[in-house]
């Protein structure tokens, strides 16, 4: 490894499965970088530790996943606006004074629905789930200037809470998943919730969603398979997580390096790899 090697890591628990290694090595690779991008395990307790010795041995840039975005707000001498708002940081720099954090979730969506040519400016959006995802995405959702974005949750405090911040921003209320929605005829749906991982499908309701109305799910691979099925049987377009993945990791490599990049061929390669699994 020579000294123009860029030392970057991703942190989290569990971290095995992550697809940020190999995304991060063919940034590296279309742009001739040298770059050394590792999955590192680490609990909430641990991660101070980690950083300090990853830092040690000439790491200079981190992405976190769950469950580390939150606590890493404060390892950091300064964070970025979309980390703070969302109270999440999934980007780490080290710059002279430490650690700058930034959350590039939120870009990394917006990024993905262009892409697909899903628009946001007026349209009806129902999220459901209210965790550190939801967060991250809703303040970029909310600057395309949506008719209406309603968050339920299985947890209804959690979706209002989140309401509450950010209802001057736009016009977003809030409640529980049992109940449903007050209003129907949904333009799109953006599933946020992890219960794919346990192979389960929160309790949507077609008659909730628009005749026309489009599907986001933030979940990819086996996780997003349960909702690609409900959308499939209902004849409704349903896109998966991989290119809001791939857009936020484009953005945290830029941000690492000033470069940008070429997302679709990266994007392609995962995409054709989930179709051979
Ligand atoms: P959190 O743990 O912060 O939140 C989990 C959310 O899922 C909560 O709203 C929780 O509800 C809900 N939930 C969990 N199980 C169920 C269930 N069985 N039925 C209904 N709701 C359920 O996770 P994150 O918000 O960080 O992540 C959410 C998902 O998004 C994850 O699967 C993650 O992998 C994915 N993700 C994808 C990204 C991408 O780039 N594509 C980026 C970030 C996340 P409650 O509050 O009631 O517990």
């Amino acid at each position: 490894m020579d000294a123009k090697t860029i030392k970057l890591a991703v942190f989290g628990q569990p971290v095995a499965h992550s697809l940020s290694p190999r995304i991060h090595r063919a940034f590296g690779e279309q742009l001739g970088m040298d770059v050394d991008y590792r999955a590192i395990e680490a609990a909430a307790d641990q991660l101070e530790a980690r950083l300090d010795e990853f830092r040690a041995n000439g790491g200079t840039g981190a992405n976190l996943t769950v469950p580390l975005k939150e606590q890493a707000l404060r390892l950091c001498a300064q964070v970025d606006v979309a980390a703070r708002q969302s109270r999440a940081v999934n980007t780490l720099m080290l710059v002279n004074d430490g650690w700058h954090g930034y959350n590039t979730d939120g870009a990394g969506f917006l990024l993905d629905l262009d892409r697909l040519g899903i628009e946001l400016a007026d349209r009806r959006i129902l999220v459901i789930g209210a965790g550190g995802a939801t967060a991250g995405i809703l303040p970029s959702m909310l600057e395309r200037e949506p008719h209406s974005v309603c968050l339920l949750n299985r947890t209804a405090e959690r979706a209002e809470r989140l309401s509450d911040k950010f209802s001057h921003r736009g016009n977003v209320n809030a409640g529980a998943l049992e109940e449903g929605p007050e209003e129907e005829d949904f333009d799109l749906l953006v599933q946020s919730t992890s219960a794919g991982h346990a192979g389960a499908l929160p309790a949507i309701n077609r008659a909730w969603l628009a005749t026309s109305a489009t599907v986001y799910d933030l979940n990819y691979g086996n996780a997003h398979q349960a909702l690609a099925r409900w959308a499939r049987a209902h004849e409704l377009p349903c896109h998966d997580g991989l290119g809001m993945l791939v857009g936020q990791a484009a953005l945290a490599f830029e941000i690492w390096t000033g470069q940008q990049l070429e997302m679709s061929p990266v994007l392609e390669a995962l995409h054709r790899e989930a179709k051979d699994c």
